[in-house]
């Protein structure tokens, strides 16, 4: 009872003495990513020009080492294979917070004609294929290195932690071939130890994106980003006469079967109400003569839900499908699913708790975001503490509408938004740290 009438008296001046003390630090943040921001143009340029395919990034992790060593902090290279990270110990005890950015190219033909466009050519999967950061990751890793920087400049008052996680292979290894051996950057960070020793507390990383207007954050509280299954399945038949089908078994007709099967396993076999759920072939082959039924044909294809459960489920779905469709018609199928990306659930208190922190960043510039289909590795760090994950605009206004997707040759990051980028990033982790400190 008598707190009711202490409260207001004695902890208001301490909250209020506090959260003016948050501000300054919020203003120092803001004035120092302002600062940053040409080298942050400079440090994107660089990267774009010398774009390194999944677990091929030396050159990037390098220059990333390099820099957060010049900062004074602990670094760790080689980190699943090529993944940086830094820690930043703040002046004063507290949790740590971990931020993410990911270093790999694509395998696409740069077509922006940009005077930094990149004429790089790396290894893919057995070929020589020409590279460009057409995802925006060299967005990510420069916006990170700012934020290294800001923060490392106010770190006396910070009170806790803040890893720097520089991951490979988002979009996968460059030598990935549906073996389920190789994982993805993130899975191999996690598996390497990186949330924990320290322990991770929170997480949060950031995607640029060409289809919102540059500055704009995009944010959505829990499941974001789909999972991602690779599929493949083998239909084995017996090859004969492609005048005489009756003496074998043709693996064509019924892989045309499978795929008009699979349609129903989404359509008519799983409850869409609360999310989405896709399943697509993207390959099939078999055959090398029009007069000959093949032995065997083989397909591949994606398989994308929300959680863990319905991502359960359609597997089952499929491989009942395609295996009781080939033995109907005297065939067989193998079905192997990996699953390469987990969904991307922001964690809702967190998400509740940040709004407020990424408004300040984008000077209210935030909407909520729609669920992607598209799918991210930072669900692997997401899985291990809670987790935040935003999108950034990059796309000049008057271009919006028109502007070339990420994954295409013309894909374009506008450098006005890595400002907003790093504002979010380092508000993120200072407003996380001073909300969670042990006097709070
Ligand atoms: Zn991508
Ligand atoms: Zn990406």
């Amino acid at each position: 009872m008598r707190c009711h009438v202490l409260l207001p008296t004695l902890l208001l001046p301490l909250a209020l003495a506090a959260n003016a003390a948050d501000d300054s630090l919020n203003e120092r943040l803001a004035r120092s990513a302002e600062a940053i921001q040409p080298k942050a143009v400079a440090w994107r340029h660089d990267i774009h020009q010398h774009p390194e395919l999944g677990n091929q990034e030396q050159r990037t992790a390098a220059l990333i080492a390099e820099h957060l060593r010049q900062l004074g902090m602990e670094v760790q290279t080689g980190v699943g294979t090529t993944g940086v990270v830094g820690l930043l110990k703040g002046g004063k005890p507290g949790p740590v917070v971990a931020l993410r950015a990911d270093m790999d190219a694509l395998p696409v033909l740069e077509a922006t004609g940009l005077p930094f466009a990149s004429t790089v050519r790396q290894q893919y999967l057995g070929e020589e294929r020409p590279v460009m950061h057409a995802c925006g990751h060299d967005a990510h890793v420069a916006i990170l290195m700012a934020t290294a920087e800001v923060l490392a400049g106010v770190k006396e008052d910070l009170p806790g932690s803040v890893k720097f996680i520089f991951q490979p292979a988002e979009e996968g290894p460059s030598d990935y071939a549906y073996d389920g051996e190789r994982h993805f950057g993130a899975r191999q960070m996690v598996e390497a130890g990186v949330m924990k020793n320290p322990e991770v507390a929170a997480v949060f990383g950031l995607h640029v994106t060409a289809s919102m207007p540059t500055g704009l954050i995009g944010y959505r509280s829990g499941p974001v980003m789909a999972s991602s299954g690779d599929l493949h399945i083998r239909v084995h038949g017996k090859q004969t006469h492609g005048a005489q089908p009756w003496d074998g078994v043709d693996p064509i007709v019924t892989s045309a079967q499978i795929i008009n099967g699979l349609q129903t396993v989404v359509s008519r076999q799983t409850n869409i109400m609360p999310a989405p759920a896709v399943v697509t072939i993207g390959t099939i082959n078999g055959g090398t003569r029009h007069n000959i039924i093949p032995e065997e044909v083989v397909m591949t294809g994606t398989v994308r839900t929300f959680g863990d459960e319905v991502q359960q489920r359609v597997n089952e779905r499929i491989e009942r499908t395609a295996k009781g469709i080939a033995e109907s018609a005297g065939a067989q199928a193998e079905v192997k699913i990996i699953d390469s990306y987990l969904t991307t659930t922001n964690n809702p208190e967190l998400t509740e708790r940040m709004v407020p922190t990424l408004r300040r960043a984008a000077n209210d510039h935030v909407v909520v975001s729609p669920m992607v289909t598209g799918s991210e590795d930072f669900s692997f760090y997401a899985n291990e503490a809670p987790g935040l994950f935003v999108f950034l605009g990059v796309t000049p206004m008057a271009q919006m509408g028109k502007a070339a997707p990420n994954h295409s040759p013309g894909f374009l990051v506008d450098d006005a938004a890595l400002v907003t980028g790093v504002r979010a990033l380092s508000m993120l982790a200072s407003d996380y740290l001073l909300q969670t400190r042990p006097d709070h």
